[in-house]
């Protein structure tokens, strides 16, 4: 009996330390498995990790791909645009336009256009643009290169307050500018840059130039036909006057200035008048006020290439 109970205390006593041991296996089983689970977290996060490294990296380089992509297909562009602007250069006027300049001298209603040379000049012509602007009346300047480059802030003006703004060369010395028959061009060209420059506007085309001296006769006249051709042939139109006022040459008083206006005008329909805004031109801003009123009383309206072009 006291065997068999000794025997029974053993076997219990046996039997806790099994359980105890199954637990113990039980839970390092567990702990394991949470472990591994946990490392196997980690070693899958740390991949993500790497992976999304990588694919930033990937990203920003096919974004550095696109960039640079996008930045040359910006230069191509550019660079079309540039020889579109090369190409619009030298002439971007249509036939009709340039129609319409070499018939300005005739038209049903009675117009005209004032033109103003060898400007821009600060004391002249800022004085010729506060009366057009108290006139309401537009106009038409034929600047010069190096004008421009004096007074750009003129030119912005007259651009601004809605004048046509056009080309007469750069240098106005006729030995340079009639040299040979492609300097005329040359000098538009130069001086179209310039007025691009002090408009800050690279679109912007005179289109229309105006020989100095006049597109006919004098001692230049075989270069100045054969300059024609070659604007012609660069679709770029040019522009004489039909009418003057002398204030060049000649004309020192007011007086002169409109007996010479009214003799040129004589019963015209289209008037391109010349006149000029050069630095020493005062008596010009001076008579402009009696050119505008004469001009009116006979029944001329008044215009500038932009109304024709
Ligand atoms: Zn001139």
């Amino acid at each position: 009996m006291v065997m068999y109970q000794i025997e029974s205390v053993t076997k219990r006593k046996n039997k806790k330390k099994i359980a105890i041991i199954i637990i113990i296996a039980i839970l390092f089983v567990m702990l394991s498995i949470f472990s591994a689970i946990q490392l196997a977290n980690y070693l899958h996060n740390k991949e993500n990790i790497a992976q999304n490294e990588n694919q930033t990296e990937g990203t920003t380089l096919a974004e550095g791909d696109k960039v640079s992509q996008s930045e040359e297909q910006k230069d191509k562009e550019n660079n079309n645009a540039e020889e579109q602007t090369e190409k619009q250069n030298i002439g971007s006027l249509t036939k009709e336009q340039i129609n319409a300049i070499n018939h300005i001298y005739s038209s049903d209603d009675k117009r005209a256009f004032l033109t103003f040379d060898d400007g821009p000049s600060y004391s002249v012509t800022t004085k010729i643009i506060d009366i057009l602007k108290e006139e309401n009346i537009k106009a038409t300047f034929f600047v010069l290169g190096t004008m421009v480059k004096s007074n750009p802030e003129v030119l912005k003006r007259e651009y601004e307050e809605g004048h046509y703004i056009a080309n007469h060369g750069y240098s106005h010395v006729y030995k340079k500018i009639y040299k040979n028959e492609n300097a005329p061009l040359e000098e538009y060209k130069k001086t179209n840059k310039l007025i691009q420059d002090a408009l800050g506007n690279p679109n912007y085309q005179s289109n229309v130039f105006r020989f100095p001296g006049g597109s006919i006769g004098g001692y230049y006249d075989d270069i100045k036909k054969k300059a024609k051709k070659v604007f012609d042939q660069n679709n770029i139109a040019y522009l004489d006057w039909n009418a003057l006022t002398n204030d060049a040459d000649g004309a020192d008083t007011r007086e002169e200035i409109m007996e010479n206006l009214k003799n040129t005008c004589g019963n015209q329909s289209s008037v391109v008048i010349l006149m000029h805004d050069a630095p020493n031109k005062d008596l010009t801003a001076e008579t402009l006020p009696d050119v505008i009123s004469y001009l009116k009383k006979q029944g001329y309206t008044f215009c500038s290439l932009y109304d024709i072009l």
